[in-house]
């Protein structure tokens, strides 16, 4: 049986009374790779949430907005101007029950600040003001190829995954994790310091990655493999 893949999506706004957002290129990773995708809307309520975690074998937590830091307890900087509550609300409830169904959890550039915050993280806001030191991680050209690099540190499932200690990623993000939630670990870091990979360390599949891999996958067969590698812990 190939294993049930939800994944979040986003709402434009700015288009009639909304129009629902999610990359393709993630829907076709996750089918070419022997899983049916679900895109997974952003409900009114969190009262049925569970039914939609029962329905998956994997949920993925995919990239857009800001999440608003009412969610880790701090008032908002005046760099966060595009959040979306509604979309907040949804995935951090899908976040806790996933997580407490034990599913195979992976996160993708808002996806991973969203793993952070949902086990008790917070965030960044703006790192370009609130880090020293920090050098770019905001490139919308180009995505498909490389813009900064990042070190993964060794033993974690990250470099298994990936079977490097350095790779070059794109960079499409202003905020980041800064204070760890519960039982993650930081697998990467770009040479400024900043968290671009976390992971659990209990026995079960959460991987959160900063960048976008799969825009990357695009050119580059490596960044594959971190889809490949959820999917066969998504297996039934
Ligand atoms: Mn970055």
């Amino acid at each position: 049986m190939k294993p049930v893949i939800g994944l979040t999506s986003s709402i434009d706004s700015t288009i009639r009374r909304g129009v629902y957002k999610i990359n393709s290129d993630l829907i076709n990773i996750i089918e070419e790779n022997g899983a049916i995708p679900i895109v997974l809307p952003n409900l009114e309520t969190t009262d049925n949430i569970s039914r939609y975690i029962e329905m998956l074998d994997g949920i993925i937590f995919t990239g857009g907005d800001d999440i608003a830091p009412q969610y880790f307890g701090e008032e908002p900087l005046s760099q966060v101007t595009e959040i979306s509550l509604k979309r907040d609300r949804t995935e951090l409830a899908l976040f806790k029950e996933a997580y407490e169904k034990r599913l195979p959890i992976m996160g993708i550039c808002r996806g991973a600040q969203v793993i952070n915050v949902g086990l008790g993280g917070n965030l960044y806001q703006d790192i370009y003001s609130q880090v020293e030191g920090v050098h770019g991680h905001t490139c919308e050209s180009n995505l498909e190829e490389g813009y900064h690099t990042i070190n993964i540190e060794k033993d974690t499932m990250t470099q298994e995954i990936f079977g490097a200690e350095k790779l070059l990623v794109n960079s499409l993000h202003h905020q980041s994790i800064k204070d760890l939630g519960d039982n993650l670990i930081v697998a990467a870091r770009s040479l400024d310091g900043i968290i671009e990979a976390v992971e659990s360390t209990e026995d079960r599949f959460i991987l959160g990655l900063q960048f976008h891999p799969e825009v990357m996958a695009i050119k580059y067969q490596e960044f594959l493999k971190p889809f490949t590698y959820f999917l066969q812990k998504c297996r039934r």
